[in-house]
């Protein structure tokens, strides 16, 4: 398997925004395990069944539960050229886990302040149809209710994006996910990107770190 991309940093830091130029540019198809957790819950699979508390508490989900996932996703035959991974790794066990099966060549940290964080997620939407991710005030539809990439007109928001569980999770974050930073840092893969900029601004200075 070749190296893959970490995309790291709190929630609502930009990490699905940012997610879609990366994978352009390098190819790597992009994993969120949040994303694979919110369609298990729909689906209503055993493992939606699992994860369904811990998400709505804001909480994170057991790490076997997470690696396990893993582990199954990187059997997958578009995983031989790498991954994008966003929203994991999220402990220092599943990062010591992923390092055991695939190598990791850089950890793209994007920071942004809590305060920043709660007004973000908490005007967050996207399409139903492409995923396109919009906010109330920092990135409306060009046309209202119709998605500017694809024109669709059904738009969801996440159950977790209250400003309640917001603040779970960024309390997660700090306690759980945030000693990561140093821990790759150690091992010379990190790479800090300031989101407190424009997605184009932000998009940038990740382009310039994959050339
Ligand atoms: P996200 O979409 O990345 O913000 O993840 C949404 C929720 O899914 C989190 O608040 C956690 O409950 C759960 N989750 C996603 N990824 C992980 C992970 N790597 N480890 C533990 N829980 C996770």
């Amino acid at each position: 398997m070749d190296s893959s991309i970490v995309l790291f940093g709190p929630p609502g830091a930009g990490k699905g925004t940012q997610a879609g130029r990366i994978v352009n540019a390098t190819g790597k198809p992009q994993v969120s395990t949040g994303d694979m957790l919110r369609a298990a819950v729909e689906e209503g699979t055993e493992l939606g069944r699992t994860a369904k508390g811990y998400m709505e508490a804001g909480e994170l989900v057991p790490d076997e539960v997470i690696i396990g996932l893993i582990e199954e996703r990187i059997k997958q035959p578009d995983a031989s050229g790498g991954l994008l991974f966003d929203g994991f790794p999220r402990t220092i066990p599943q990062a010591e886990a992923l390092q055991k099966i695939a190598p990791v060549s850089m950890v793209i940290a994007i920071h942004v302040e809590d305060e920043s964080i709660v007004e973000r997620i908490c005007g967050r939407f996207t399409c139903a149809s492409c995923g396109e991710v919009y906010h109330d005030l920092f990135r409306p539809c060009k046309v209202r209710d119709i998605c500017n990439s694809c024109g669709g007109t059904e738009f969801k928001r996440r159950a977790d994006d209250s400003e309640e569980t917001v603040r779970t999770r960024l309390s997660a974050y700090h306690s759980q996910t945030s000693p990561l930073e140093a821990w790759y840092e150690g091992q010379g893969l990190l790479r800090r990107i300031d989101g407190n900029h424009t997605i184009d601004q932000v998009g940038e200075a990740i382009s310039n770190l994959l050339i």
